[in-house]
């Protein structure tokens, strides 16, 4: 597997602010893997990426893969919003935090597809799915099972 350059990986996700710290999460976005920093010392999970782990100090964290299962934490609907492919705001868009079964409080925010507001509420289970915008992965939920 080829690893996508810096360069490269700031030309196909163009928008985003990628920096040094969070520059593995959102490579992994390109191979459509979800990755969160984990620490090799005490094994906790982090997101968003950060250098050392809040836990025990240890700079020795790294870009780890996700099951991408979790239950819904917070849940809004929104009515309006700034233009962005895919998003219906007249449904309503869902956005959705999503609590991975990794970790109490490791958290990871995005939209949840095929769904309406009958279908999903907080404690709903949900899991990972890819869709493409701007022709680019881009990790959102569905309903687990679906
Ligand atoms: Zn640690």
């Amino acid at each position: 597997m080829s690893t996508v350059s810096d360069r490269e990986l700031l030309e196909r996700l163009p928008g985003f602010l990628i920096l040094h710290d969070n520059k593995e999460f959102y490579r992994g976005w390109l191979r459509r893997e979800l990755v969160m920093n984990r620490c090799q010392d005490c094994g906790n999970w982090q997101h968003p990426p950060r250098p050392v782990c809040p836990e025990c100090w240890s700079q020795d964290v790294r870009a780890t893969p996700v099951s991408g299962k979790g239950v819904i934490h917070t849940l809004i609907w929104l009515r309006q919003g700034p233009p962005a492919p895919d998003v219906d705001y007249s449904t309503p868009h869902p956005v959705a935090m999503v609590e991975l079964v990794e970790q109490p409080g490791l958290r990871f925010t995005s939209t949840v597809t095929g769904v309406t507001q009958d279908d999903i509420a907080i404690g709903s289970p949900v899991e990972l799915a890819w869709i493409e915008r701007h022709g680019e992965p881009f990790p959102v939920f569905r309903p687990a099972g679906s």
